[in-house]
Protein backbone atom coordinates (compact mmCIF):
# COMPACT_ATOMS: atom_id res chain seq x y z
CA UNK A 1 0.00 0.00 0.00
CA UNK A 2 1.08 3.43 -0.65
CA UNK A 3 0.27 7.45 0.79
CA UNK A 4 -3.07 7.04 -1.19
CA UNK A 5 -4.36 4.93 1.43
CA UNK A 6 -5.10 7.92 3.45
CA UNK A 7 -7.23 9.20 0.44
CA UNK A 8 -8.83 6.53 0.33
CA UNK A 9 -9.68 6.54 3.57
CA UNK A 10 -11.28 9.96 3.74
CA UNK A 11 -13.24 9.37 0.62
CA UNK A 12 -15.06 5.90 2.07
CA UNK A 13 -14.09 7.15 5.29
CA UNK A 14 -14.00 3.55 6.67
CA UNK A 15 -13.38 3.58 10.23
CA UNK A 16 -10.34 1.76 11.61
CA UNK A 17 -9.58 -0.25 14.89
CA UNK A 18 -6.37 -2.23 16.12
CA UNK A 19 -6.20 -4.27 19.24
CA UNK A 20 -2.95 -4.82 20.76
CA UNK A 21 -2.64 -7.92 23.09
CA UNK A 22 0.11 -8.83 25.25
CA UNK A 23 -0.33 -12.89 25.21
CA UNK A 24 -2.00 -14.50 22.95
CA UNK A 25 -5.43 -15.20 24.46
CA UNK A 26 -5.49 -11.61 26.01
CA UNK A 27 -7.88 -10.00 23.41
CA UNK A 28 -9.89 -12.73 23.29
CA UNK A 29 -10.97 -12.63 26.76
CA UNK A 30 -11.09 -8.54 26.94
CA UNK A 31 -12.87 -7.79 24.09
CA UNK A 32 -13.23 -10.27 21.11
CA UNK A 33 -17.15 -9.59 20.98
CA UNK A 34 -16.19 -5.76 20.37
CA UNK A 35 -13.80 -7.11 17.33
CA UNK A 36 -15.87 -9.34 15.93
CA UNK A 37 -18.33 -6.50 16.16
CA UNK A 38 -16.50 -4.18 14.53
CA UNK A 39 -15.39 -6.39 11.96
CA UNK A 40 -19.29 -7.08 11.33
CA UNK A 41 -20.07 -3.48 11.18
CA UNK A 42 -17.38 -2.71 8.14
CA UNK A 43 -14.27 -1.63 10.29
CA UNK A 44 -10.96 -2.58 8.89
CA UNK A 45 -9.62 -4.06 11.82
CA UNK A 46 -6.05 -5.27 12.69
CA UNK A 47 -4.85 -7.87 15.53
CA UNK A 48 -1.68 -7.64 17.16
CA UNK A 49 0.46 -9.79 20.10
CA UNK A 50 3.22 -8.55 21.50
CA UNK A 51 5.01 -11.53 22.66
CA UNK A 52 6.20 -15.13 22.43
CA UNK A 53 7.13 -17.80 24.97
CA UNK A 54 11.02 -18.71 24.69
CA UNK A 55 10.22 -22.31 24.05
CA UNK A 56 10.00 -22.88 20.76
CA UNK A 57 7.33 -26.30 20.30
CA UNK A 58 4.97 -23.71 22.60
CA UNK A 59 5.41 -20.57 20.90
CA UNK A 60 4.22 -22.16 17.22
CA UNK A 61 1.26 -23.93 18.87
CA UNK A 62 0.26 -20.61 20.50
CA UNK A 63 1.02 -18.37 18.10
CA UNK A 64 -1.39 -20.85 15.57
CA UNK A 65 -4.24 -20.72 18.35
CA UNK A 66 -4.05 -17.14 18.21
CA UNK A 67 -4.12 -16.67 14.04
CA UNK A 68 -7.50 -19.17 14.80
CA UNK A 69 -8.74 -16.89 17.13
CA UNK A 70 -8.45 -14.11 14.64
CA UNK A 71 -9.85 -16.31 11.84
CA UNK A 72 -13.07 -16.75 13.87
CA UNK A 73 -13.58 -12.82 14.77
CA UNK A 74 -12.82 -12.16 11.01
CA UNK A 75 -10.08 -10.30 11.43
CA UNK A 76 -7.90 -10.97 7.70
CA UNK A 77 -4.86 -12.61 7.89
CA UNK A 78 -3.07 -9.90 6.78
CA UNK A 79 -4.09 -7.47 9.55
CA UNK A 80 -3.22 -10.22 11.98
CA UNK A 81 0.02 -9.37 13.40
CA UNK A 82 3.17 -10.82 15.23
CA UNK A 83 6.04 -8.91 17.30
CA UNK A 84 7.46 -11.67 19.13
CA UNK A 85 8.42 -9.57 21.68
CA UNK A 86 9.93 -12.09 25.12
CA UNK A 87 7.19 -12.99 26.94
CA UNK A 88 7.31 -12.03 31.17
CA UNK A 89 10.06 -9.46 30.53
CA UNK A 90 7.77 -6.55 28.56
CA UNK A 91 9.12 -3.43 28.45
CA UNK A 92 7.87 0.00 27.12
CA UNK A 93 11.70 0.92 25.53
CA UNK A 94 12.20 3.27 22.39
CA UNK A 95 12.67 -0.15 20.57
CA UNK A 96 9.30 -1.81 21.73
CA UNK A 97 7.57 1.18 20.52
CA UNK A 98 9.50 1.46 17.85
CA UNK A 99 9.07 -2.45 16.16
CA UNK A 100 4.85 -1.73 16.85
CA UNK A 101 5.06 1.25 14.97
CA UNK A 102 7.05 -0.44 12.71
CA UNK A 103 5.35 -3.49 12.10
CA UNK A 104 1.87 -1.54 11.23
CA UNK A 105 3.71 0.80 8.85
CA UNK A 106 4.49 -2.44 6.88
CA UNK A 107 1.39 -2.98 6.93
CA UNK A 108 -0.03 -0.10 5.75
CA UNK A 109 -2.28 0.24 8.70
CA UNK A 110 -3.17 3.23 10.59
CA UNK A 111 -5.50 2.56 13.08
CA UNK A 112 -8.38 5.30 14.27
CA UNK A 113 -8.74 3.57 17.62
CA UNK A 114 -6.52 1.27 19.48
CA UNK A 115 -7.71 -0.82 22.43
CA UNK A 116 -5.44 -2.62 24.35
CA UNK A 117 -5.20 -3.63 28.26
CA UNK A 118 -5.86 -1.53 31.39
CA UNK A 119 -3.19 -0.66 33.36
CA UNK A 120 -5.57 -1.50 36.38
CA UNK A 121 -3.87 -4.80 35.54
CA UNK A 122 -1.08 -6.78 37.88
CA UNK A 123 0.68 -8.74 35.59
CA UNK A 124 3.97 -6.93 34.08
CA UNK A 125 3.34 -7.57 30.37
CA UNK A 126 -0.11 -6.34 30.53
CA UNK A 127 0.99 -3.03 31.97
CA UNK A 128 3.96 -2.69 29.98
CA UNK A 129 1.63 -3.54 26.92
CA UNK A 130 -0.54 -0.30 27.67
CA UNK A 131 2.95 1.84 28.28
CA UNK A 132 3.78 0.96 24.80
CA UNK A 133 0.73 1.60 23.35
CA UNK A 134 0.22 4.69 24.71
CA UNK A 135 3.52 5.70 23.63
CA UNK A 136 3.08 4.63 20.03
CA UNK A 137 0.05 6.06 19.48
CA UNK A 138 0.23 9.47 20.98
CA UNK A 139 -2.84 11.47 19.01
CA UNK A 140 -5.22 8.67 19.53
CA UNK A 141 -8.03 7.13 21.71
CA UNK A 142 -6.74 4.26 23.95
CA UNK A 143 -9.30 1.68 24.67
CA UNK A 144 -8.37 -0.70 27.51
CA UNK A 145 -9.73 -3.95 28.20
CA UNK A 146 -9.96 -6.37 31.23
CA UNK A 147 -8.11 -9.51 31.75
CA UNK A 148 -10.19 -11.49 34.51
CA UNK A 149 -7.23 -13.27 35.79
CA UNK A 150 -4.92 -10.20 37.03
CA UNK A 151 -7.48 -7.24 36.28
CA UNK A 152 -7.78 -4.96 40.00
CA UNK A 153 -11.10 -4.08 39.89
CA UNK A 154 -11.03 -1.37 41.86
CA UNK A 155 -9.13 0.84 39.49
CA UNK A 156 -10.94 -0.03 36.63
CA UNK A 157 -12.50 2.83 35.36
CA UNK A 158 -14.35 1.96 32.25
CA UNK A 159 -16.58 5.13 30.35
CA UNK A 160 -17.54 3.01 26.99
CA UNK A 161 -19.63 -0.25 26.72
CA UNK A 162 -20.04 -2.00 23.89
CA UNK A 163 -23.23 -4.31 23.43
CA UNK A 164 -21.70 -8.12 22.54
CA UNK A 165 -24.86 -10.26 23.34
CA UNK A 166 -25.16 -11.31 19.75
CA UNK A 167 -21.56 -11.75 19.71
CA UNK A 168 -21.45 -13.79 22.67
CA UNK A 169 -20.89 -17.42 20.66
CA UNK A 170 -18.23 -16.10 18.43
CA UNK A 171 -16.20 -15.07 21.43
CA UNK A 172 -16.65 -18.54 23.00
CA UNK A 173 -15.73 -19.83 20.24
CA UNK A 174 -12.39 -17.61 19.41
CA UNK A 175 -11.65 -17.97 23.74
CA UNK A 176 -12.11 -22.42 22.90
CA UNK A 177 -9.36 -21.84 19.91
CA UNK A 178 -6.76 -21.06 22.31
CA UNK A 179 -7.00 -25.15 23.29
CA UNK A 180 -3.31 -25.08 25.09
CA UNK A 181 -5.06 -22.67 27.63
CA UNK A 182 -8.33 -23.93 28.55
CA UNK A 183 -7.09 -24.79 32.07
CA UNK A 184 -6.12 -20.91 31.96
CA UNK A 185 -8.97 -19.10 30.75
CA UNK A 186 -12.06 -19.27 32.83
CA UNK A 187 -15.18 -18.55 30.25
CA UNK A 188 -17.70 -17.82 33.63
CA UNK A 189 -15.45 -15.38 35.19
CA UNK A 190 -15.02 -13.42 31.48
CA UNK A 191 -18.67 -13.70 31.15
CA UNK A 192 -19.87 -12.63 35.08
CA UNK A 193 -17.31 -9.59 34.94
CA UNK A 194 -19.33 -8.20 32.04
CA UNK A 195 -22.52 -8.83 33.11
CA UNK A 196 -21.91 -7.01 36.59
CA UNK A 197 -20.85 -4.33 34.44
CA UNK A 198 -24.07 -4.55 32.14
CA UNK A 199 -26.61 -4.55 34.71
CA UNK A 200 -25.78 -1.32 36.65
CA UNK A 201 -25.74 0.64 32.82
CA UNK A 202 -28.93 -1.29 31.36
CA UNK A 203 -27.07 -3.65 28.38
CA UNK A 204 -27.30 -7.62 28.66
CA UNK A 205 -24.02 -8.68 28.24
CA UNK A 206 -21.52 -5.28 27.38
CA UNK A 207 -17.58 -5.24 26.72
CA UNK A 208 -16.06 -2.24 29.63
CA UNK A 209 -13.17 -0.52 28.48
CA UNK A 210 -12.03 2.70 29.65
CA UNK A 211 -10.97 5.59 27.84
CA UNK A 212 -7.68 7.30 27.29
CA UNK A 213 -8.11 10.79 25.23
CA UNK A 214 -4.43 11.87 24.43
CA UNK A 215 -3.49 14.78 23.63
CA UNK A 216 -4.81 15.65 19.96
CA UNK A 217 -7.08 12.54 19.51
CA UNK A 218 -10.54 14.83 20.34
CA UNK A 219 -11.19 14.59 16.68
CA UNK A 220 -11.63 10.73 17.11
CA UNK A 221 -13.61 11.19 20.36
CA UNK A 222 -17.19 10.85 18.40
CA UNK A 223 -16.26 7.87 16.84
CA UNK A 224 -15.28 5.99 20.35
CA UNK A 225 -18.40 7.25 21.48
CA UNK A 226 -20.63 5.88 18.50
CA UNK A 227 -19.58 2.15 19.80
CA UNK A 228 -20.73 3.09 23.27
CA UNK A 229 -24.14 1.84 24.58
CA UNK A 230 -24.50 3.85 27.44
CA UNK A 231 -26.57 6.50 26.97
CA UNK A 232 -25.56 8.39 30.28
CA UNK A 233 -21.71 7.92 29.20
CA UNK A 234 -21.97 9.09 25.45
CA UNK A 235 -24.29 12.33 27.64
CA UNK A 236 -21.86 13.08 30.40
CA UNK A 237 -18.10 12.12 28.93
CA UNK A 238 -18.25 15.14 26.21
CA UNK A 239 -19.87 17.80 28.50
CA UNK A 240 -17.57 17.13 32.03
CA UNK A 241 -14.32 18.07 29.59
CA UNK A 242 -12.39 15.38 32.36
CA UNK A 243 -13.43 17.88 34.81
CA UNK A 244 -15.75 17.80 38.08
CA UNK A 245 -19.31 19.35 38.09
CA UNK A 246 -20.41 21.77 40.92
CA UNK A 247 -23.86 21.78 41.63
CA UNK A 248 -25.38 25.07 42.79
CA UNK A 249 -28.71 24.43 44.50
CA UNK A 250 -31.31 25.42 46.71
CA UNK A 251 -30.86 28.96 48.39
CA UNK A 252 -34.18 30.20 48.69
CA UNK A 253 -35.31 33.54 47.55
CA UNK A 254 -37.96 33.81 49.99
CA UNK A 255 -40.14 32.07 52.14
CA UNK A 256 -42.44 29.29 51.18
CA UNK A 257 -46.13 28.69 51.85
CA UNK A 258 -46.76 25.98 54.09
CA UNK A 259 -48.89 24.34 51.64
CA UNK A 260 -45.86 23.63 48.97
CA UNK A 261 -43.15 22.90 50.87
CA UNK A 262 -43.36 19.68 48.39
CA UNK A 263 -41.10 21.51 45.87
CA UNK A 264 -37.96 21.69 47.93
CA UNK A 265 -37.62 17.52 48.51
CA UNK A 266 -38.18 17.10 45.68
CA UNK A 267 -35.77 18.94 44.10
CA UNK A 268 -33.54 17.30 46.95
CA UNK A 269 -34.49 14.04 45.39
CA UNK A 270 -32.98 14.94 41.90
CA UNK A 271 -29.97 16.33 43.62
CA UNK A 272 -29.63 12.56 45.13
CA UNK A 273 -30.75 10.42 42.10
CA UNK A 274 -27.68 12.71 39.98
CA UNK A 275 -25.41 12.12 42.40
CA UNK A 276 -26.99 8.30 42.78
CA UNK A 277 -26.51 7.63 39.24
CA UNK A 278 -22.55 8.57 38.89
CA UNK A 279 -22.09 6.84 42.51
CA UNK A 280 -22.86 3.55 40.61
CA UNK A 281 -22.33 3.95 36.50
CA UNK A 282 -19.39 6.54 36.75
CA UNK A 283 -16.47 4.28 37.87
CA UNK A 284 -14.38 7.00 39.03
CA UNK A 285 -12.72 6.92 42.62
CA UNK A 286 -12.76 10.32 42.57
CA UNK A 287 -16.25 12.33 43.26
CA UNK A 288 -17.18 13.73 40.18
CA UNK A 289 -19.22 16.39 41.38
CA UNK A 290 -19.78 18.46 44.57
CA UNK A 291 -22.09 20.63 45.82
CA UNK A 292 -22.56 24.27 46.82
CA UNK A 293 -24.98 26.94 47.54
CA UNK A 294 -22.02 28.96 49.38
CA UNK A 295 -22.77 32.56 48.16
CA UNK A 296 -19.00 33.60 47.82
CA UNK A 297 -17.72 30.43 46.31
CA UNK A 298 -20.85 30.31 44.24
CA UNK A 299 -19.44 33.20 42.16
CA UNK A 300 -16.12 31.61 41.92
CA UNK A 301 -17.45 27.84 40.81
CA UNK A 302 -19.54 30.14 37.71
CA UNK A 303 -16.35 31.16 36.40
CA UNK A 304 -14.46 28.57 36.83
CA UNK A 305 -16.11 25.28 37.10
CA UNK A 306 -18.48 22.74 35.03
CA UNK A 307 -21.48 23.85 36.77
CA UNK A 308 -25.23 22.39 36.81
CA UNK A 309 -27.51 25.34 38.62
CA UNK A 310 -30.34 23.43 40.07
CA UNK A 311 -33.78 24.96 41.45
CA UNK A 312 -37.39 25.34 41.42
CA UNK A 313 -38.37 28.43 40.66
CA UNK A 314 -38.70 29.60 44.25
CA UNK A 315 -35.37 28.26 45.49
CA UNK A 316 -32.91 29.11 43.78
CA UNK A 317 -31.28 33.20 43.87
CA UNK A 318 -28.46 31.96 41.28
CA UNK A 319 -31.13 31.48 38.48
CA UNK A 320 -32.17 35.23 38.75
CA UNK A 321 -29.05 36.32 39.23
CA UNK A 322 -26.67 34.74 36.64
CA UNK A 323 -29.34 32.09 34.50
CA UNK A 324 -32.01 35.32 33.15
CA UNK A 325 -29.64 37.34 31.86
CA UNK A 326 -27.68 34.63 29.48
CA UNK A 327 -27.84 35.42 25.99
CA UNK A 328 -29.31 32.75 23.97
CA UNK A 329 -31.75 30.63 26.43
CA UNK A 330 -35.39 30.69 25.04
CA UNK A 331 -36.83 29.41 28.52
CA UNK A 332 -37.04 31.36 32.10
CA UNK A 333 -38.93 31.02 34.95
CA UNK A 334 -40.98 33.77 35.74
CA UNK A 335 -40.72 34.60 39.48
CA UNK A 336 -42.69 37.53 39.76
CA UNK A 337 -45.05 35.76 41.43
CA UNK A 338 -47.76 37.42 44.11
CA UNK A 339 -48.80 33.35 44.63
CA UNK A 340 -47.12 30.42 43.67
CA UNK A 341 -49.89 29.51 41.09
CA UNK A 342 -48.27 32.55 39.11
CA UNK A 343 -45.22 30.62 38.70
CA UNK A 344 -44.44 29.99 34.79
CA UNK A 345 -42.04 28.62 32.34
CA UNK A 346 -41.96 31.83 29.75
CA UNK A 347 -41.27 31.77 26.39
CA UNK A 348 -39.25 34.72 25.47
CA UNK A 349 -40.16 34.32 22.08
CA UNK A 350 -43.89 34.41 22.06
CA UNK A 351 -44.44 35.47 25.52
CA UNK A 352 -46.36 32.74 26.60
CA UNK A 353 -46.51 31.24 30.09
CA UNK A 354 -46.70 27.94 31.14
CA UNK A 355 -48.03 26.74 34.28
CA UNK A 356 -47.99 23.75 36.05
CA UNK A 357 -51.66 21.90 36.99
CA UNK A 358 -53.20 22.03 40.62
CA UNK A 359 -56.00 20.36 41.83
CA UNK A 360 -57.94 22.54 44.44
CA UNK A 361 -59.74 20.56 47.72
CA UNK A 362 -62.64 21.96 49.85
CA UNK A 363 -60.49 23.16 52.10
CA UNK A 364 -58.33 25.46 50.34
CA UNK A 365 -55.52 24.08 50.24
CA UNK A 366 -54.04 22.77 46.81
CA UNK A 367 -52.04 19.74 44.99
CA UNK A 368 -49.89 19.41 42.08
CA UNK A 369 -50.96 17.17 39.32
CA UNK A 370 -48.10 18.26 36.58
CA UNK A 371 -45.50 20.21 36.60
CA UNK A 372 -42.66 21.06 34.16
CA UNK A 373 -39.11 22.33 33.93
CA UNK A 374 -36.51 23.71 31.83
CA UNK A 375 -33.52 21.63 31.07
CA UNK A 376 -30.61 23.74 29.42
CA UNK A 377 -27.54 22.38 27.82
CA UNK A 378 -24.62 24.84 26.83
CA UNK A 379 -21.10 26.12 27.13
CA UNK A 380 -20.57 27.88 30.73
CA UNK A 381 -21.23 31.55 29.04
CA UNK A 382 -18.68 32.50 31.67
CA UNK A 383 -15.94 29.93 30.85
CA UNK A 384 -16.92 28.53 27.61
CA UNK A 385 -14.41 25.92 28.00
CA UNK A 386 -16.59 24.31 30.70
CA UNK A 387 -20.43 23.43 30.56
CA UNK A 388 -23.33 24.77 32.28
CA UNK A 389 -26.69 22.76 32.75
CA UNK A 390 -29.82 24.02 34.34
CA UNK A 391 -32.24 21.96 35.48
CA UNK A 392 -35.32 24.08 36.39
CA UNK A 393 -38.76 23.41 36.92
CA UNK A 394 -42.07 25.58 37.85
CA UNK A 395 -41.88 23.53 41.09
CA UNK A 396 -39.56 20.71 42.57
CA UNK A 397 -41.19 18.13 40.59
CA UNK A 398 -39.87 19.97 37.96
CA UNK A 399 -36.56 19.69 38.52
CA UNK A 400 -37.15 16.11 39.73
CA UNK A 401 -37.60 15.49 36.01
CA UNK A 402 -35.13 17.65 34.32
CA UNK A 403 -32.86 15.46 36.83
CA UNK A 404 -34.33 12.39 36.17
CA UNK A 405 -33.45 13.16 32.26
CA UNK A 406 -30.27 13.56 33.12
CA UNK A 407 -29.78 10.54 34.89
CA UNK A 408 -32.21 7.82 33.06
CA UNK A 409 -30.72 5.53 30.40
CA UNK A 410 -34.13 5.73 28.12
CA UNK A 411 -34.61 9.04 28.72
CA UNK A 412 -30.70 10.14 27.78
CA UNK A 413 -31.58 8.11 24.75
CA UNK A 414 -34.24 10.41 23.97
CA UNK A 415 -32.32 13.67 24.23
CA UNK A 416 -29.18 12.35 22.32
CA UNK A 417 -31.07 11.79 19.61
CA UNK A 418 -31.41 15.65 19.09
CA UNK A 419 -28.46 17.16 21.20
CA UNK A 420 -25.84 17.19 18.89
CA UNK A 421 -21.97 17.10 20.36
CA UNK A 422 -19.64 18.90 20.83
CA UNK A 423 -21.75 22.13 22.22
CA UNK A 424 -18.91 24.27 20.09
CA UNK A 425 -21.53 26.34 18.53
CA UNK A 426 -24.59 25.91 19.66
CA UNK A 427 -26.72 24.51 23.09
CA UNK A 428 -29.90 23.11 23.74
CA UNK A 429 -32.84 23.86 25.69
CA UNK A 430 -36.17 21.76 26.30
CA UNK A 431 -38.70 21.31 28.21
CA UNK A 432 -39.28 18.10 30.60
CA UNK A 433 -42.39 17.18 31.75
CA UNK A 434 -43.35 15.43 34.79
CA UNK A 435 -46.77 14.13 34.89
CA UNK A 436 -47.27 13.35 39.01
CA UNK A 437 -50.78 11.64 38.88
CA UNK A 438 -49.22 9.22 36.10
CA UNK A 439 -45.67 9.06 37.88
CA UNK A 440 -44.26 9.48 33.86
CA UNK A 441 -41.92 12.15 32.90
CA UNK A 442 -41.31 13.41 29.49
CA UNK A 443 -39.21 14.75 26.65
CA UNK A 444 -41.59 17.50 25.03
CA UNK A 445 -39.69 17.24 21.63
CA UNK A 446 -41.42 19.82 20.41
CA UNK A 447 -40.06 22.64 22.45
CA UNK A 448 -36.62 21.93 21.66
CA UNK A 449 -34.72 25.24 21.11
CA UNK A 450 -31.13 25.59 19.40
CA UNK A 451 -29.17 28.17 21.22
CA UNK A 452 -26.83 29.43 19.26
CA UNK A 453 -23.38 31.02 20.01
CA UNK A 454 -22.40 34.43 18.91
ZN1 LIG B 1 -1.84 -12.00 29.08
Amino acid sequence: MNKDTTAEKTVFSRPSALFVGAHPDDIEIGAAGTAAKLVHSGWDVGYCILTKESDAETAETREREAREAARILGIPPDRTMFLDLSDSYLEVTGETVGRLRKVLEENGFNPDIVFTHTHADSHNDHRAAYDIVLAAFRKKPILSFAVVNSLIRSEFRPKVFVETVEYAEVKGKALRAHRSQDMRINLAAVGNLNRGFSSDIGCSEAEPFELIMQEGAEDLLYLVLSLNDSPFHNFWYPLLHEQPLVLIHSVPVYRRKKDYGWSASKEQEGVEFLYESFAKMWYDRNPVMSKSSDNNAVEDHLYNSNVLLSGSAASNQFIRTYFDHFQGPRYIIDYTMPDYKDLAIVDRVSGKKRYARYLEDDLGSSMLLKDAGILTIMNNPMRTTRTFIGCMGIHGFGTLGCFKALCMQGLLRELLAFIEFPLQDKGFQIIINNDIEQGSISIEKESLHVIPYP
